[in-house]
Order: C-alpha cells, then sequence, then structure tokens
C-alpha cells in the first residue's frame, strides 16, 4: 500500500518534492471536490499538511481516515484543525511557533503605521496622478510614538510586537489569560484595555473563548481615535460590529491581515478609506516560509522515521 499524504498546500517557495521522496502526495488545492478526493484514499492516508484555508481538518475527516497518523500544520495557529477529535483518536499533531514571531509582529507594526500615517491612501493618490492634477493633500495622519497600544495576547507574537511598539515610544498595556513579568501594564479586561489604548493590537490564539470577543461594544471602548489591527485570526472580531463602528466613525480605522471567511474580504470594506487590507501575509518572506516548509517536512520525517517530531501540540 503506496502511503498517502494529503496537502493542503505547497509548502512554498520550498515545494512538496522532499516529501514527495517518500510519499505519495495528493494536491488537494489543486482539486474541484477535495473531500471526495480525501475519501477515495480513506485507506492509505497517514498524513496531512495543513494551514489555515478553507477546508478544515474536521472531525469528520480524521475519524475517516483510520490510518491517519500526524497532521503537520504550515503555521502556528492550529484552529482549522479539530485538536479534540485527533487527540481522542492518537493522532499527532504539529505547528511551527517561534519562526513565525518576527515576521508577524512586523506585519503589526505595518499595519499600525500605515492605516495611522495613510500610508497606502497616500501612495494610491500618487498612482492615479491626483498628486499632479489636484495638487498637493496634506494627508494629515496620526502618529505612532507616544500613544497607548493595547495588546491582546502577550505570548510570542504579542511579546515581539510589544518590543517593536516600545521603539517607537509608546506606552504597553495588555490583556492575556494570565498576568505576565513583564514591565507592561496588565488589564484582565477587554474592554478595560480597549478604553485605554489607542492601537488595540490582536494577537491571541483563536479558541472557542477568543471566539467574536471583540464586539461593538469593545470598538466603541476603543473609541473614534482608536485603530484596531488584527493579526491574529479573524474569527475573534465580530466582523458585522467591525462593519459599523467603521462605517459610524466609532473607531480611527482598522489594518486586517486576517479576516473572518477568508479568503472572502466584506465588498464594504474594500470601499473604506480608513482600512488597510492584507491577505493574510503575516508569515509571508521568502526566510519565514522557507523555515516554515523545512519544520512541517522535519516533524513528518521525524514520525515516521524515529516517532519523533519537533514542533507537536498533542
Ligand atoms: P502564543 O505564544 O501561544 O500566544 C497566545 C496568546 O494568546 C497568549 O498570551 C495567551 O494568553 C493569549 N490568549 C489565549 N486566550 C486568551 C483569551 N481568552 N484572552 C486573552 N488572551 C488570550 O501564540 P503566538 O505564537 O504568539 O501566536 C498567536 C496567534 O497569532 C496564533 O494562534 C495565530 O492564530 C496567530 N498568527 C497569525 C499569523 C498571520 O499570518 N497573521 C501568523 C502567526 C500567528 P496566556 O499566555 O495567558 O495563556
Amino acid at each position: 500500500m503506496a502511503k498517502t499524504l494529503l496537502a493542503l498546500y505547497n509548502l512554498a517557495p520550498m515545494g512538496l518534492e522532499p516529501l514527495e521522496r517518500h510519499f505519495n502526495v495528493v494536491k488537494l488545492w489543486q482539486e474541484d471536490d477535495p473531500e471526495a478526493t480525501i475519501m477515495r484514499h480513506r485507506e492509505d492516508a497517514v498524513a496531512i499538511v495543513s494551514w489555515p484555508s478553507n477546508l478544515r481538518v474536521s472531525r469528520k475527516i480524521i475519524e475517516a481516515l483510520p490510518n491517519l497518523e500526524i497532521i503537520a500544520q504550515f503555521g502556528v495557529g492550529y484552529d482549522n484543525i479539530d485538536v479534540q477529535a485527533a487527540k481522542e483518536r492518537g493522532v499527532v499533531v504539529c505547528n511551527t511557533p517561534d519562526l513565525v514571531t518576527n515576521d508577524t509582529a512586523d506585519t503589526a507594526l505595518g499595519l499600525m503605521l500605515n492605516v495611522s500615517r495613510r500610508f497606502v491612501e497616500a501612495d494610491a493618490y500618487v498612482r492615479v496622478g491626483k498628486w499632479a492634477t489636484h495638487g498637493s493633500h496634506n494627508f494629515l495622519s496620526h502618529r505612532l510614538g507616544g500613544k497607548t497600544v493595547g495588546i491582546v495576547g502577550l505570548g510570542r507574537i504579542g511579546q515581539a510586537i510589544a518590543r517593536r511598539a516600545e521603539a517607537f515610544g509608546c506606552n504597553i498595556h495588555y490583556t492575556a489569560r494570565s498576568k505576565k513579568d513583564v514591565p507592561y501594564t496588565y488589564e484582565s479586561d477587554l474592554k478595560k484595555l480597549a478604553e485605554e489604548s489607542d492601537f488595540l493590537v490582536l494577537s491571541c490564539s483563536a479558541t472557542p473563548e477568543t471566539k467574536g470577543m471583540v464586539t461593538l461594544d469593545i470598538l466603541k471602548a476603543l473609541g473614534p481615535h482608536g485603530y484596531l489591527i488584527n493579526v491574529a485570526r479573524g474569527s475573534i472580531v465580530n466582523e458585522d460590529d467591525l462593519l459599523i463602528a467603521l462605517a459610524n466613525k466609532a473607531i480611527a480605522g482598522a489594518g486586517l491581515d486576517v479576516f473572518a471567511e477568508e479568503p472572502h474580504v466584506p465588498d464594504a470594506l474594500k470601499t473604506m478609506d480608513n482600512v488597510v487590507l492584507l491577505p493574510h501575509i503575516g508569515t509571508a518572506t521568502y526566510e519565514t516560509r522557507t523555515e516554515m516548509g523545512q519544520l512541517v517536512v522535519a516533524n513528518i520525517l521525524g514520525w515516521f522515521e524515529h516517532g519523533e517530531t519537533l514542533t507537536r501540540v498533542v
């Protein structure tokens, strides 16, 4: 029986070649009906390469594959995998922590600067020739330096964001499930954190507890001079409430790398000047994506060759 690896992603820029030497690799993103393809391989599938795509590694899929041994996630967040179902079946789940931290934190700072300083809007003004035809436009904006940054989730990425924001002279406040041994101001209540913040930056994990936790109430607390930045997951924000807050200028703007129903972004957001929208590219540098691919391969080969993985979740 050929051992089959079901791939939801091509591990760009490295590619799947290192795995193709060992497995029959089925490229699910090329399939019209990936779920039907998975079921065709139900007996020979031993591994899945996953990432935050719109095909979840659900309980149904995990339970349908009797010989599945490992799910190797390309990414640190694994909310697209039913980890409980994997645990019950004894299927190993791995992710790619740490090496994604700095690029994701850079993305948060990029969004903070771009949305508050209006760089994207100003770039468009130059590109369409308006500088020449309509003359100077001041693009008055708001500075980042000295502002209060409220970080939701002071884990690996949250702490890297804090260090960067400190270098801009910002005051760091944060919330997390527990208070950390850091020189920043802890706030257990998200609404109070929003009230204190000029930038509310989401860098927490996506869990049932964090799902939809940024509501209109929280956004109103952030206020008309506040910016919401999300480099965590779209599910953490109630997107309908965010649209209302942006349309009514209840907040000043938003910088978003992640959305509730990726790759679909609400049309209303696309027409707003006070948002910067990125297609989930927090880790998308050649360097980091290569290292992530190498770690995915090391986890899978390590498991099949020695029964060991480097970064196991369950
Ligand atoms: P991490 O080190 O595990 O940090 C997660 C943080 O979330 C922890 O500080 C945790 O608090 C906090 N948290 C969990 N539940 C919470 C709650 N109910 N309320 C407040 N805070 C809560 O993970 P990481 O490596 O920093 O990654 C964080 C997330 O970023 C990932 O899960 C992923 O979804 C996302 N991410 C996105 C991109 C992108 O491309 N945009 C890239 C990488 C990661 P405690 O420490 O108190 O438990």
